[in-house]
């Protein structure tokens, strides 16, 4: 049931001979009344209740393992069917709780500071998968916010990606506003153009580097879409209303964190509505990098921001249960999938 859109939903029951309307009455419940089985949706029939349960399903995630961080930062660990687990992390931050959901087991993309990376892609998360993560969450917490920046790259799961984010924001649906969500990416120019034809969301681009050069090492989809075609794609973004493109820039100590690499951004990003995110390099065991020196990142910050800039220095969030949003990693191993404790 979970992995079809309000619409593939109504087909789904037209071609059960049922009434449209019925699609956004079982999305309320799904999403909404957190149903877990078609028994509960009272205003159904009983025997339109039999056939739902004889013809579909419907699947839930629960948290094998919540670790709360001493700032609040919940993360979740969540073992799939097939024994591969995903995380997802909830930020508090005053009146908002932004949800860091993940979109793949791995991720293809093999960029080299992210851990994430190094364990290649197992698969992608079907929608039902996704849009649980938020169910499960919300059993006990409130959700504002959204962000697609967990394990995977979100844009190379197209599909399953488009699918959630038109589940959270449909007023049948989480009722998340489009401003509210985010879906991140490493650059895939043609899926970029693709989201922003698909739904009104708010993007946020991975851009690291500032020559191809180093981006070319840094992140390998580089060499397949380079820079120019990367800030073009950012340009022709239809954003929500006055909304502006986050551009995530990671600083890494001695290789793209100095005022020249700055300077560079400055450049690139001209004519650009976008808000930057600098965020220092987070270490990991066996890490060729390492996170910038405090030096380094002020006087990168304070160069954006006397250039009229919108930039923030994302703290590291949930330090201490290493689950700062990106740097999520999973347990991967199928015959340990339900084996608890600390991964990072
Ligand atoms: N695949 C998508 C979304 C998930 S990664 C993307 O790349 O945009 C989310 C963010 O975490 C990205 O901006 C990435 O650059 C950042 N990230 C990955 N590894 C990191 C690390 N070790 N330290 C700091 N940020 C990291
Ligand atoms: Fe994948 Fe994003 Fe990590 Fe790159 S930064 S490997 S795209 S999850």
């Amino acid at each position: 049931m979970k992995d079809f859109c309000l619409e593939e939903l109504e087909a789904f029951l037209q071609g059960m001979g049922k009434e449209k309307y019925r699609a956004k009455q079982i999305f309320k419940w799904l999403y909404q009344k957190g149903a877990v089985s078609f028994q509960e949706m009272t205003n159904l029939s009983k025997e339109f209740r039999a056939e739902l349960e004889g013809r579909a399903r419907i699947s839930s995630l629960e948290a094998a393992h919540t670790e709360v961080s001493s700032d609040g930062t919940r993360k979740y660990l969540f073992i799939l069917e097939d024994g591969l687990s995903v995380e997802s992390v909830l930020i508090p931050d005053d009146d908002r709780a932004t949800l860091c959901v993940s979109t793949q087991v791995g991720c293809a993309m093999g960029c080299r500071f992210c851990l994430t990376g190094e364990f290649r892609l197992q698969r992608n998360l079907r929608c039902a998968e996704i849009v649980n993560q938020v169910c499960a969450v919300l059993k006990t917490e409130r959700i504002t916010n959204i962000v697609f920046m967990g394990m995977g790259e979100p844009l190379a799961n197209f599909d399953n990606v488009v699918r959630a984010v038109k589940i959270m924001v449909s007023p049948d649906g989480f009722q998340i506003s489009n401003r509210r969500v985010t879906v991140s990416t490493s650059g895939l120019v043609p899926e970029i153009g693709m989201l922003g034809k698909a739904v009104n969301v708010n993007l946020a681009v991975s851009l690291n580097a500032t020559t191809d050069e180093q981006r070319d090492i840094l992140m390998p989809i580089n060499r397949k879409y380079p820079i120019a075609r990367l800030i073009e794609a950012m340009k022709n973004f239809p954003l929500p209303s006055r909304r502006m493109i986050t551009v995530e820039y990671v600083l890494i100590r001695g290789v793209n964190d100095t005022l020249e690499d700055a300077k560079r951004l400055v450049k690139l990003l001209r004519g650009i509505p976008s808000k930057i995110n600098l965020i220092p390099f987070n270490e990991y065991e066996g890490a060729a990098f390492k996170a910038p020196r405090q030096e380094s990142l002020d006087a990168f910050h304070r160069y954006l921001l006397d250039r009229n800039l919108t930039v923030i220095t994302r703290a590291s969030r949930g330090g201490d249960i290493s689950a700062a949003c990106g740097q999520l990693r999973a347990r991967l191993e199928k015959e340990n999938g339900a084996e608890r404790g600390h991964n990072g």
